[in-house]
């Protein structure tokens, strides 16, 4: 029995530890086509002289949007180590959501505006009170962002929500996608866990598995509705603060 025991802890090490290596090995995969797009357009700037402003500014618009590109990338990765080492810590601020909303898809925009997507966004300011990590709900946003981009088939639409439900704030990204199967919308919560929707993309299975160690640090949750081959729609709750008044 013991023996049995042990046998299997050892495959689970040795599957854990493949899952580990191809971790590493699908991120250094996915930094390259930042870096090598930021070398390339300042090699270009720095070889010609004769571009006119509109081109420079265009060589400088890349440059600027891989190089967010680039960190969200590096934030994903060292946030999960941290968790791994059990190390990551939030500050929960009160604050207003759709502001910190409204300036991650800003960003994010440029990135996917090139790829052919519309992002919509409603944001409703009337919100109640949320304490929150601003820098780890722009994080959940930006890997939800990325994988309605990712998975979204020929369909080139986004939207982007924020609004109050039963005294909660709701976050939701929703995309009209290749969907995800029911057995397997639990599943893709899970550290390194890539459905089969995913196999020709690229990815190494972390992002949402993030996405809902934030919300369960804000005492959250995450709520999915899928159908394969209509879409997914994402949403992020956000429980109230207690303000205190008893009136
Ligand atoms: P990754 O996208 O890097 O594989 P994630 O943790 O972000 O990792 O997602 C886990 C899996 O969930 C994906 O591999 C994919 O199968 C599925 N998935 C996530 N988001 C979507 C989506 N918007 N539409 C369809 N499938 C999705």
């Amino acid at each position: 029995m013991g023996v049995v025991l042990l046998i299997r802890d050892l495959s689970r090490d040795a599957r854990v530890n493949q899952l580990r290596a191809d971790f590493v090995g699908a991120v250094s995969h996915e930094l390259k086509t930042p870096i090598t797009l930021i070398r390339l357009y300042g090699e270009t700037l720095l070889e010609d002289e004769d571009f006119s402003p509109a081109e420079r500014r265009g060589f400088y618009e890349v440059i600027t949007r891989e190089s967010h590109r680039l960190s969200q990338l590096i934030d994903k990765v060292l946030a999960f180590s941290k968790i791994d080492r059990g190390e990551k810590h939030y500050h929960l601020e009160q604050a207003e959501l759709a502001s910190v909303v409204s300036r991650t898809v800003d960003v994010y925009k440029q990135y996917l505006r090139r790829r052919g997507f519309l992002i919509e966004t409603q944001l409703d300011a009337a919100l109640p009170p949320i304490r929150f990590d601003a820098d780890a709900v722009s994080q959940a946003l930006v890997n939800l962002l990325d994988n309605a981009a990712k998975y979204s088939g020929e369909s080139k639409s986004i939207a982007v929500r924020s609004y109050a439900v039963n005294g909660s704030a709701v976050l939701e990204v929703e995309d009209h996608g290749v969907g995800i199967a029911h057995e397997e919308q639990e599943k893709i919560f899970d550290r390194f866990y890539r459905a089969p929707n995913a196999a020709t993309k690229g990815g190494y299975g972390i992002g949402l598995y993030l996405v809902r160690h934030i919300m369960d640090a804000h005492s959250g949750r995450v709520e999915l509705e899928s159908e394969p081959q209509r879409g997914s729609r994402f949403r992020l709750i956000f429980p109230a603060v207690d303000t205190g008044s008893q009136a």
